[in-house]
Formats: structure tokens, sequence, C-alpha cells
């Protein structure tokens, strides 16, 4: 569906002076590859933070340019700021945002860091994902002691840099270099302006909880009564009623009940275990989320301001649905929530399955259908405009310019006497009809009362034939891009012997492409064919006639594709890559002959005549 993307967000110390940022912002720019998506000037904290997105590679680079033009414009020695910081660049966040890993980030955050602290000279710290040790995880102790305490801290056996020099870089400081999850920032809206009740339910969610009461604590939890450490030497437990008599065995049951590590928890609240004073914590509903009310005056709402810092662990549609169960317990009314900034596409997604999911409805659709369903669930639209295209990253919709065509302006465009799009492009499509077909048989019969017991089953098939679906939409564009590498290789010179031979070399990988793109064509019209020999075995008999279309256009779109193939096989000269193809061929060949013969045979056993 979408390329490797991954998003940084340096932190410059620098928020007051425009010229200099502009040289920075652009140098990242200028790096090429990357979208900057924000950058965000802070005058009170003195420093700024950029966005940028961009494939891996083009990241890495970008992000060391900014760094090394932060290095020589901003001078650490004038610095003066309300937000903590260590550096000019401060810290440098690898985030992954689409077809990446954690440990993809962490390799870049090292790769990064590595020159940082060798081509700049500045001291590198590896920080959350990326530490080289658990002390470092939190940038807060990384940062502790700031700029002015650095040139200590660099003595200090225990904080050698990971990267760089061990001196002390007075101009530039340190820079921490760190991966982490992508931080989503979003907000559920009340239906009153009472922001104790925003908190309320805020408390209920994060994390860190909320201070344990009792007695008048339901509706509102706040109206009870704070339980304190240490009243005739009881340990009470947060979570529930339990009371231990020492700390040792209140730390044995929250480990035994709650499935938790009391000496964390505690880390986490500042509180001291060997000697507990001052309110006892309840725990929050989910982990990874900070939650907060407030009214804005704006909206004239409460809302419970949110940051879901591993939205893979806690989702912004799961945290919406604890709080409408609490909202609820409580009579108040959630009308719907926002989202500040970016989210990931795929957790949006996510979300558009979950409800689908909820009301028994096929997963199997548009990707655009889920993301709508999704933005209607959550109630996105709420107090903001909420659109796709500027809230969302890692979306790619299957544009082109033949596939952006209207069916008439597609099909003259076939007909007229240019030689693209020719037949490689119109065998996808013809497989993307298929795969639609396929998908709308499952789709239609997810909902009947005889398929009930075959929801997840029809889902599945509805979801893998979208996917395909949209792959030879995809193909239908990149079929006739195939070509534009030969015809690229066939208009270089060949004046010398040296020119005749690149040129030779340019058609050769030019024609391996042209070959490439329509088998990968055919294979995926031959999963789209057996999806349909799957549908042809559970749908109802009305629907036969769609399942044996699909199964047909997914073949033609197959041996049309192989017909490509097999006209630019003959301008290679590596046997090999041959012989490796023309093997394919009749493997695809035979099992397309097979499927088409077992579709046509219980398509056949339906019709009367
Ligand atoms: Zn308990």
């Amino acid at each position: 569906m979408s390329e490797s993307i991954v998003e940084c967000v340096p932190n410059f110390s620098e928020g007051r002076d425009s010229a200099i940022l502009k040289e920075i912002v652009d140098a990242i720019e200028a790096s090429g590859g990357v979208n900057v998506l924000d950058v965000d000037e802070g005058y009170n904290t003195n420093r700024t933070v950029v966005t940028f997105i961009g494939s891996p590679k083009d990241v890495e680079a970008a992000a060391f340019q900014g760094v090394a033009t932060a290095g020589q414009l901003i001078d650490m020695r004038k610095h003066h700021g309300e937000h903590p910081r260590i550096g000019a660049t401060d810290v440098l966040p690898f985030i992954p945002v689409s077809k990446m890993t954690m440990e993809d980030c962490v390799g870049i955050a090292q790769r990064v860091g590595a020159r940082i602290g060798e081509e700049l000279g500045i001291p590198v710290y590896l920080y959350d994902q990326a530490a080289s040790s658990l002390e470092r995880r939190n940038l807060a102790a990384v940062r502790s002691g700031e700029y002015e305490g650095l040139d200590e801290k660099l003595k200090d056996p225990n904080w050698q840099p990971d990267y760089g020099p061990t001196s002390y870089n007075p101009m530039s400081g340190a820079t921490c270099v760190g991966a982490r999850e992508f931080l989503i920032a979003y907000n559920i809206n009340l239906n009153n302006a009472d922001r104790r009740y925003a908190n309320d339910i805020a408390y209920a969610l994060r994390e860190r909880g909320r201070w344990k009461r009792t007695g008048n604590i339901e509706p509102f939890y706040y109206k009870g009564d704070v339980v304190y450490f240490g009243q005739n030497g009881e340990f009470p437990c947060g979570p529930c009623d339990f009371i231990a008599t020492s700390f040792e065995e209140l730390k044995n049951h929250y480990s035994e009940e709650h499935g938790g590590d009391l000496i964390a928890r505690y880390d986490d609240l500042g509180i001291d275990p060997k000697n507990p004073v001052g309110p006892v914590f309840d725990d929050g509903h989910f982990t990874d989320v900070k939650a907060i009310g407030w009214v804005i005056d704006e909206y004239n709402r409460a809302q419970i301001s949110i940051n879901l810092t591993n939205y893979k662990v806690s989702s912004p549609h799961e945290v919406l649905e604890m709080a409408r169960e609490e909202a609820g317990k409580r009579g108040v009314i959630i009308t719907g929530s926002e989202l500040i900034g970016l989210m990931p596409f795929e957790a949006l997604r996510e979300a558009g399955l979950y409800y689908r999911r909820r009301a028994m409805k096929s997963t199997g659709i548009p990707v655009g259908d889920l993301l709508e369903t999704a933005i209607q669930s959550m109630g996105l639209r709420d107090v903001s405009p909420f659109e796709v295209e500027d809230k969302l990253i890692g979306l790619s919709a299957p544009e082109g310019p033949l596939v952006d065509l209207s069916v008439l302006d597609f099909v003259d465009e076939v007909s007229r006497e240019t030689p693209a799009p020719g037949g490689g492009s119109v065998a996808a499509l013809s497989g993307a009809l298929g795969s639609a077909l396929t998908s709308m048989v499952a789709n239609l019969s997810v909902g009947k009362s005889e398929f009930d017991d075959k929801y997840e089953y029809l889902c599945d098939i509805a979801c893998r034939a979208q996917e395909i679906k949209d792959l030879l939409v995809r193909g239908v564009d990149a079929d006739t891009k195939a070509f534009d590498s030969v015809l690229a290789g066939m208009r270089m010179p060949q004046d010398s012997e040296g020119e005749i031979n690149a040129r030779k070399e340019a058609m050769e990988e030019g024609y391996k492409d042209a070959t490439s793109v329509p088998l990968d064509t055919a294979e995926v019209c031959l999963r789209c064919m057996e999806l349909a020999d799957q549908m042809a075995d559970v749908t109802s008999v009305s629907m036969m006639s769609d399942v044996g279309t699909g199964c047909l256009m997914a073949e033609a779109g197959l041996r049309s594709a192989i017909y490509n193939v097999r006209i630019n096989l003959p301008n290679i000269s590596d046997q090999n890559f041959k012989q490796d193809v023309e093997k394919r061929i009749k493997e695809l060949l035979s099992k397309a002959a097979t499927l088409r013969d077992s579709v046509s045979g219980k398509i056949e056993a339906t019709f009367e005549i």
C-alpha cells in the first residue's frame, strides 16, 4: 500500500532568530527528498521544533545536514530559555511512520549519531528506544544538569557519550539522538464546560492514574475522600480494597492480582517504596497515555487532552471507547474528538476496522471508506475540520495519470495511435476489476443470515481482494512507466565503444524492468483467481455469475500480462534471468488453467441451462 516513511522531529535551541532558523530548515530541505511538515518556533522557550518526513535514506541525510547547520549557527554560550536543553540540536528523535520497525529507526539513530560525533565533534547520547543502557532511556535523565552542567557530566565515567568526543564543546553542547514511537495528540470533547468532569475521566484513563478515594466516589470519583499511606501502619492497594500490613505484602499482592511491578510504578510516581507517604494511587486503564482535563473557550467545552505515546499499545479508538464508558457512568456525553497535528494512516485504518467489526460489517471495503467510518465513529469533525489528506501521514492513494481518467477517457486513450497505454495496462485493469468483483461478492455475502458463521472467512477474502485490487490499480500506470527505461536506454549516445556498451547495459536493465512489472501483474492476478475459487465454494447461487466474471477477468489479466512478458523476453541476453522467467510463466499458466476449470465447474453446476 505505502512506501517506507520515517519522521524526524529535531528540537533546535533557537526560537527567536528567524534568519538562523531559516538557514537550518533550508539545509534540511536542500538535502532532498524530505517534506518539512511543520516548523514550530517558541519565543519563550527559545526553542524550535521542526517536523519532517521522507524515506529512511533521505531523512537520515537531511537530519545530519540540519544538525551540521545548527552546529555552525547556534552558540549555546548565549542561549537562555525556559525549556530544559543540553545542546544546539537538543534532541533528534526518529519515528517509524509506515513500513518501518523500531529497530530500523534505532539503526538510523546509531548511524546519524556516529556521524554527528565523528564529523561534527559533538558528543552524542542515544536515548529512548535507541539508548545503550536502561539508565539512558529516559530523556530527562540524559539531559539532567542541562548545558550548564555538561562539562562536569562528561567527566563522569557513567555519562561518557555514545559517540563523539568526551571533551566539552562549549559552542554546541551535546545532542540526544533517539528512536521513539509516534506521539498522537488527541482530545476528547465533553458536552459541558466543567474542567472537573474532564479531569475525573482523564485521571481514570491515564497511566499515572489518580489519588485513591473512598466514600462519595460515584458517579464522580473526585468527590470522595483521599486515602493516604501510613494511617495506622496500613498499606492500602490502589486498584482494589485490599490493605496490606507491610510494603512487601503489598508488592506481592500487586504483582499477583494486578500483574504489575509496584517498585517500578512507585518509581514513576515519585513514591519512596521504603517509606511511602502521601496519597495512595489508583491505576489508570491504559499505559502509554497521558491525560488531563481542560476547557477550551473557543469551543465552550471541556476536553480530555491526551498524549498517546505508543498508539500500537493504546490506540486512540480504544481510549475513546473507554472514555465513552466512563462518561456514561457520570451521565456525561462524549460528543466527539479532535486530532491535533497528524497521526499515522495505520492508526486511523485500525480504528475503521474496529468499528466495522464491532457492527458485524465487512472489513474488506475500500480504504477511503474505512477511514470515513473511523472519522464518523470517533466524531473527528465535531469541533474542527478533518480531511485525510491534511491529517494522515503514510497514506498513499493509488493515483496516476491513467487511473485518474474517467472510464470513457481511459478507453479512448487506449484506442489512440500511441503505443502506450497498451496491453500491459489493460491487463492490470482487467485483474483489478476481477478482484473488485470478488470483493463485492464477499461483501454482499457478509450480513446474509445464511453466512453469519462465515463472517471472519468472508472478511478475510474481501480484505485480500481489496489489497490485490489496489496493487493492480497501481499496475495500470506502472506498466506504462515500465517501458520508459527501455526508451531512455534507446536514446543514449553510441559514438564510442564505451557508450555502446553503456547503452546496451541500460537497455538490458530496461527490458528486465519491462518484463518484471507484467510478471508481477500475472502473479497478483493468480492470487485473485484463488480467491474467486474460494468464493465459489461459499457464496449463494444468485452471485455465481459475478464470481465467474471476476475469475475470467483475472485470468484475462494473467494471460495478457504474460504476453507482455514474452514479447520483451527475446531482447534480454541474461540466460539465467530468462530461464527463471520462463519457469515462472509455465507455473502460472498451469495453475491458472486448474483454477479456471475449478471455478467454472462450480458455476456450471449451479446453472440450469
Ligand atoms: Zn489490589
